[in-house]
């Protein structure tokens, strides 16, 4: 078991979330304050770039990940979807030949899709919903969506099938052509007339602390400050705000951030993605960066950035190890400024 480094947990503590990466980070902050004896709260503002229609229905992959992983409902093995699974709705609608096929639709992770629906449907707003879907979950954070309107990343692509550049939905780009296809930009439709979700914005201005956890920083992260208004206030906030590599040894760990991060254009390093993010001293919304130790060499080049840096091992194999992830940041939190 990796021991945390003893800290003083924030009271109040916000991150901002994609998916499985996010979900997992979260896990040790959650760890952290259990162990820790803390009275700290934490609120998850969660991508949701990565929302789609299918069969007439809302799903919201990264709101749900989250809420499944935290409340115990997720197949960890996989890392998306609900434990125990079955696919028979899936296979009745192939064998209509509906589609689309590529699309992961667990039977129980219905139910959610189908509660959630309904619930649009009737005039609730998209953070009213997942509050109620919250009540079973109890996800032990508050979860907030970015925001309550709609907003779908698309990935211009080299169809395989015609050959012809088009837009694709970012799940289409993402698990149909499993980020293998020649891709030239990623826009979240909808963001720039989009409004930050209830409560998001104060999240952020009132925070103790601020962490970008290890999440995908183009297609989580990137959605999520492409919202505006988010990123001013992330600029603006007293708290500290601290990021995690998800990028370790100039690869992802786990996902495809590599082929989004090739697309706009970023090195695909911890250095790199430090620098995408940038100083707030000079523009940029980040403080502080963690790098995995077999990135130490990188420190020096962050720190020129103006980012307060530290090597540590990143690598979230259990709770444990990521609460000592999490502890190093909010240590690194109240460091001094390079
Ligand atoms: P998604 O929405 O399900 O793709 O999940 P996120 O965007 O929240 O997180 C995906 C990112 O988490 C990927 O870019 C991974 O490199 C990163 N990641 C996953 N597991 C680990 C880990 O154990 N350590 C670190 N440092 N990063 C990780
Ligand atoms: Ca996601």
């Amino acid at each position: 078991m990796t021991a945390a480094r003893s800290v003083t947990v924030p009271a109040s503590i916000t991150v901002l979330s994609g998916g499985v990466g996010g979900a997992r980070f979260i896990q040790g902050v959650l760890r952290l304050i259990e162990t820790s004896g803390a009275a700290a709260e934490v609120t998850v503002i969660a991508n949701t770039g990565d929302d789609i229609w299918l069969h007439g229905l809302k799903i919201c992959p990264d709101l749900d990940t989250v809420m499944y992983t935290l409340g115990n409902g997720i197949d960890t093995e996989r890392g998306w979807g609900r434990v125990e699974e079955t696919w028979h709705a899936k296979e009745e609608l192939a064998a209509y030949g509906v589609e689309p096929a590529w699309f992961g639709l667990g039977d129980r992770d219905l139910a959610t899709h189908l509660v959630r629906t309904q619930m649009l449907d009737a005039g609730y707003p998209l953070s009213a919903v997942t509050e109620a879907l919250c009540h079973r979950w109890k996800p032990g954070v508050r979860l907030l969506p970015m925001s309550d309107d709609r907003i779908e990343t698309h990935v211009a692509i080299d169809d395989p099938d015609t050959g012809e550049r088009r837009a694709v939905h970012f799940q289409e780009y993402w698990i149909r052509h499993q980020a293998s296809v020649p891709a030239y930009s990623v826009v979240p439709i909808g963001a720039t007339e989009a409004k930050p979700g209830p409560g998001v914005l104060e999240a952020i201005t009132d925070a103790d602390l601020v962490i970008l956890p290890p999440s995908n920083p183009v297609v989580s992260v990137g959605t999520i400050l492409a919202v505006p208004g988010i990123r001013e206030v992330l600029r603006a906030t007293k708290a500290p705000v601290v990021g995690v590599s998800g990028i370790v040894g100039d690869d992802h760990v786990r996902g495809m951030a590599r082929q989004v991060l090739g697309i706009i254009g970023v090195e695909c390093s911890a250095a790199g993605v430090a620098e995408h993010y940038g100083a707030r001293s000079a523009g940029g919304v980040i403080d502080g960066w963690l790098v995995d130790t077999v990135d130490a060499g990188s420190v020096e080049r962050i720190e020129a950035a103006g980012i307060r840096a530290r090597a540590v091992p990143l690598m979230m194999t259990d709770h444990d190890a990521t609460a000592a992830m999490v502890a190093e940041a909010i240590d690194l939190a109240g460091s001094r400024a390079p």
